[in-house]
């Protein structure tokens, strides 16, 4: 027999899940970003003891058509690409067709899905990468997915998770950033039956950051709405008496895609100037939107940096923006209806 075998595809799948699923929190973000693609604006997402025991994600999106349901949980599976040609115009998150069968891999798998045109759902079961049973169902439209006992079959990886607190935050981390990256869609998270975050969807971000933040915080925050030829920015920035003890309590979305950057921070505490007391720093939510070709985003989907090409015009924005939110006296609320 020859030295050099190609792998199973099984065992392709277990390896590339080490790549995509890190802990419940990465599973939550590709299956959500999975029902962005689809076009949901609801989305309900479940944990039963931070993830490990139970993950349910269920959207309102397209749903997937009963022929393709056995598909889509195979390698390099995607509808969201056909060719070379559309690797340079990527409008989706997703689209190396990995996710399902990457999560499929290492866990308990159930879909339930269903198209508006087809007039039954589809189920199928898959478990450590092996279907066991798939048939017609009763569904709503849109696609619901529970994930059960991830890592079950990789116990070197379960043991490297860390406690159900720990998980619990990164996932609450992560919805909470995608609730005010898409105020127009209605989030909903819920932790062994508790609700910790409710989103209506409205597409308002100041109702989005309300319910991330509290109405009692957006109340010392003013509106951002600043632009010129090359950049737009909009958001909330906290009045200077609303500051914290370290920097992470800025959000930055670079069209629509949540970054971190030191050098948008930066610009933003140069706008506080000597209004802030030392060694404080300021709270703010902000969406910056420009050309794509001014912004060079990282092709890998888990980083987070982003590399402007005209660094000194960002920063510059980015200060312009927040002194004059700074400077009116619209205080947001006034503009606060009832949330
Ligand atoms: P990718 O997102 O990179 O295409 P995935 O493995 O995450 O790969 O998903 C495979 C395919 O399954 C997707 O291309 C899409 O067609 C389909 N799919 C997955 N999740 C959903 C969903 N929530 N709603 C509709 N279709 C979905
Ligand atoms: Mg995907």
């Amino acid at each position: 027999m020859a030295k050099i075998q190609v792998m199973s595809d099984l065992l392709a799948n277990k390896i590339a899940a080490g790549e995509v699923v890190e802990r419940p929190a990465s599973v939550v973000k590709e299956l959500v970003e999975n029902a962005l693609d689809a076009g949901a604006t609801e989305i309900d997402i479940e944990l039963q003891q931070g993830g490990l025991e139970l993950i349910r994600i269920s959207d309102n999106g397209s749903g997937i058509e009963p022929n393709d349901v056995p598909t889509a949980f195979e390698r390099h599976a995607t509808s969201k690409i056909r060719d070379d040609k559309d690797l340079f115009r990527i409008a989706t998150l997703g689209f190396r067709g990995e996710a399902l069968p990457s999560i499929s891999a290492v866990s308990r798998v159930e879909i339930k899905t269903r198209t508006e045109d087809s007039a039954a759902g589809t189920f199928l079961r898959i478990e450590g990468g092996k279907v066991l049973d798939t048939g017609v169902t009763a569904a709503k439209k849109g696609t619901e997915l529970i994930v059960r006992d991830l890592f079950f079959n990789t116990p070197a990886r379960l043991k490297y998770l860390k406690s159900i607190q720990t998980e619990l935050g990164h996932t609450t981390d992560y919805i909470e950033r995608m609730a005010l990256a898409r105020p127009d869609v209605a989030f909903r998270f819920f932790h062994n039956d508790r609700m910790l975050v409710q989103t209506s969807g409205d597409g308002k971000l100041l109702h989005a950051v309300a319910a991330v933040y509290g109405r009692e915080i957006v109340k010392q925050m003013v509106a951002v709405e600043w632009q010129n030829y090359d950049y737009r920015i909009t958001g909330l920035t906290g009045y200077p008496e609303l500051n914290r003890a370290n920097r992470s309590h800025c959000t930055f979305f670079v069209n629509g895609r949540y970054i971190r950057s030191y050098q948008l921070f930066n610009a933003v505490q140069a706008a506080y100037h000597t209004r802030l007391p030392i060694n404080r720093y300021p709270v703010c939510v902000l969406h910056l939107e420009l050309d794509p070709s001014l912004v060079d985003v990282n092709v890998h989907p888990t980083k987070l940096e982003v590399r402007f090409s005209e660094e000194k015009d960002v920063f510059a924005s980015m200060q312009a923006a927040i002194q004059s939110a700074l400077q009116t006296e619209t205080f947001i609320p006034k503009a606060l209806p009832s949330i």
